[in-house]
């Protein structure tokens, strides 16, 4: 792997995200789902990675409230999404308080207009 080419799969997530769609990679090796995007499959070494568009339902791992001035924002939430394909990604829920998220609650993602850039984050599931 070189930096060139890790450059261009980071490049080519958030191209599709710019456009609202949320990819992730799956290796057309051992079948496993890969996120962050990467240029070789960390399971197994392989450099044959597909682009596919995940089912976008996950659980919370875990989740923080980060303490922000009212003025800044107010607080919000970060926490780690287990999608059901069986990667991490780090987002935030949206929707219900930061207090309420849950580890373990149902969440799904959509693509949110982030200043111009596309974005990944989460809604309870059971709220829509
Ligand atoms: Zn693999």
């Amino acid at each position: 792997m070189n930096t060139q080419e890790q450059v261009g799969a980071e490049a080519r997530y958030q191209a599709a995200l710019n456009e609202g769609r949320f990819l992730i990679q799956r290796c057309e090796g051992c079948g496993r789902h890969v996120f962050y995007p990467r240029v070789v499959c960390p399971h197994c070494g392989g450099d044959s990675l597909a682009w596919v568009e995940p089912k976008g339902t996950g659980v919370v791992y875990s989740t923080t409230t980060v303490r922000r001035k009212p003025e800044a924002g107010g607080d919000y939430d970060v926490s780690l999404i287990d999608l059901d394909e069986g990667v991490r990604m780090m987002s935030r829920v949206e929707g219900i308080a930061p207090t309420e998220v849950k580890i373990g609650m149902r969440v799904r993602a959509k693509v949110i207009d982030n200043k111009g850039a596309g974005l990944v984050v989460f809604t309870p599931e059971e709220a829509r």
